[in-house]
């Protein structure tokens, strides 16, 4: 738990916050400003700042979160029309909440 971090509120319960699904690593819930139809956040229980600060102990977490990606693209019926799997790195790439987590985003299209 880092303090001030928004997102290991949301995985502390300390910020009401609907799960989607959880695991024993990881928690998905709806991003608050959707981009999409579909637009899930996927988030280690565990604080890593970012993909810069990943060392190969978190490799299995990292596989985690793309396969639950996957497994969540097919429940929210986007698997077939397409997604995006995104992740933004630092302030340049796009990142607001420096805890790390992947964008699952599409519903564009729905065939
Ligand atoms: P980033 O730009 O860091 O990759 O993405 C952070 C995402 O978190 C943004 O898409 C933003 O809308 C979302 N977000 C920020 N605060 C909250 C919140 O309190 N609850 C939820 N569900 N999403 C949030
Ligand atoms: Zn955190």
């Amino acid at each position: 738990m880092e303090d001030n971090c928004l997102f290991c509120k949301i995985v502390n319960n300390e910020l009401p916050t609907e799960f989607v699904y959880e695991s024993e690593n990881l928690i998905v819930f709806k991003d608050i400003h959707p981009q999409a139809p579909v637009h899930l956040l996927i988030v280690p229980k565990r604080h890593i700042r970012s993909i810069n600060d990943l060392e190969a102990k978190d490799e299995k977490i990292l596989a985690e979160m793309i396969m639950t990606g996957k497994k969540m693209a097919k429940e929210m019926k986007v698997a077939q029309s397409g997604y995006k799997l995104k992740f933004n790195v630092e302030r340049g790439g796009g990142q607001l909440v420096f805890h790390l987590h992947m964008h699952l985003i599409g519903g564009w299209v729905n065939k």
